[in-house]
């Protein structure tokens, strides 16, 4: 028998993968969207087998009780966030979305004795935002993030932080299981451009000047479907995941998308040098806020990291980073995108 599963942000780039997965397998599955009559972002789940399990229901993450209708299930899968590095309003657009949203889901599951786990989609976001060449690990916590220094990261943070505390304090009835996915990158099951594959949109349509000395964790979104049906799935599963694959370079990235025949626009100069670095630091406070402190924590940073207890505990075996950003390109290229120079 399947579990009914309710996953929140079901039009998003990673709970697709996961819906899809969710019903192959035989569950039952409750899915919230902002908006239900929006035909054209969940045509998609029409086509999916197992498509009459799945039931698509209404939940905003900042109304005052979005979720208390649907928690009569035995998992939840909470991975509605918002997801961009600039908004007019931190606090409104990232922050309450995130915490609030969070915190709604686990109160409502709560209340609902069936309830046995839930799977919270947290972040790297949340393990750092300046890495610092030390090798990251679930013991690790983003705590220098603020509304003006990495907002989105700030958002995710504390909304893990957040979890973590309520149901120490609650002890409620299910257990808290985390993902912390790094760069999510892979095949989408929609038009929709995800903000972290858009970044190689960007330097493929030449909106970077030149090659920057950035490092990614890179981990491919069908990984990362994996790792929450797994976090669903075994019994022994808890705390938090890093949920990362490689690490990539952008000079590695810009390589691989030119030997791909994505070359016209590619940036040629490098600035991943010393001065470049600081040349590109300086460059960076004409950026908006989230994108300019990106740079400023990011650039010149090594990002080292060990991912085992996912791979141990979950079973998860990662794809590498080249043929995860070749299959993102391929999938980019489908969509109209990108497209291959002649
Ligand atoms: P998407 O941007 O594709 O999906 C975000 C989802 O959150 C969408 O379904 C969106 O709904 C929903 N959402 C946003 N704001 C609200 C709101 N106010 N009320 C209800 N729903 C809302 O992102 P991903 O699939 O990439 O992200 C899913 C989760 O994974 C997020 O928690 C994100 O922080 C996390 N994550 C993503 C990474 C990545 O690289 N992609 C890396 C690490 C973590 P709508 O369609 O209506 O906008």
């Amino acid at each position: 028998m399947g579990n009914k599963v309710l996953v929140s942000g079901a039009t998003g780039f990673i709970a697709g993968h996961t819906i899809e997965r969710l019903l192959a397998a035989g569950h039952e599955v409750v899915g919230t969207v902002r908006n239900p009559a929006d035909e054209a972002k969940l045509a998609h789940f029409r086509t999916m087998p197992g498509a009459e399990r799945l039931q698509l229901v209404a939940a905003d993450l900042t109304d005052a009780d979005p979720f208390s209708a649907y928690t009569d299930v035995d998992t939840i899968m909470h991975m509605a966030s918002p997801y961009r590095p600039n908004v007019a309003d931190a606090q409104r657009d990232l922050v309450d979305p995130a915490v609030q949203g969070t915190l709604s889901m686990l109160r409502a599951a709560a209340a609902q004795p069936r309830v046995r786990r839930v799977v919270l989609t947290s972040s790297m976001a949340a393990v750092t935002d300046e890495p610092d060449g030390r090798v990251l690990t679930e013991a690790d916590w983003n705590n220098k993030s603020s509304l003006t220094r990495n907002p989105y990261y700030y958002s995710k943070a504390l909304a893990e932080c957040a979890a973590w505390k309520f149901v120490a304090r609650e002890r409620p009835g299910y257990d808290l299981v985390v993902i912390n996915p790094f760069l999510v990158i892979g095949p989408s099951h929609t038009s929709a451009v995800n903000t972290s594959p858009e970044i190689f949109i960007n330097i493929i349509k030449g909106v970077f000047p030149a090659v920057l000395s950035l490092n990614w964790g890179v981990v491919d979104v069908r990984d990362v479907a994996d790792a929450h049906i797994a976090a669903m799935e075994r019994p022994k599963a808890a705390g938090r995941y890093l949920c990362v694959g490689d690490a990539m370079s952008m000079a590695e990235a810009v390589a691989l998308m030119r030997a791909e025949g994505f070359g016209a626009k590619l940036p040629r100069l490098s600035m991943t040098g010393a001065i470049g670095t600081a040349v590109m630091k300086a460059f960076s406070y004409t950026q908006p806020v989230g994108t300019g402190s990106y740079l400023r924590t990011n650039l010149g940073r090594t990002l080292r990291f060990d991912a085992s207890k996912s791979q141990n505990e979950l079973g998860i075996h990662y794809r590498d980073a080249a043929t995860s950003l070749r299959d993102t390109l391929a999938d980019l290229a489908r969509w109209g995108h990108i497209a291959k120079s002649v």
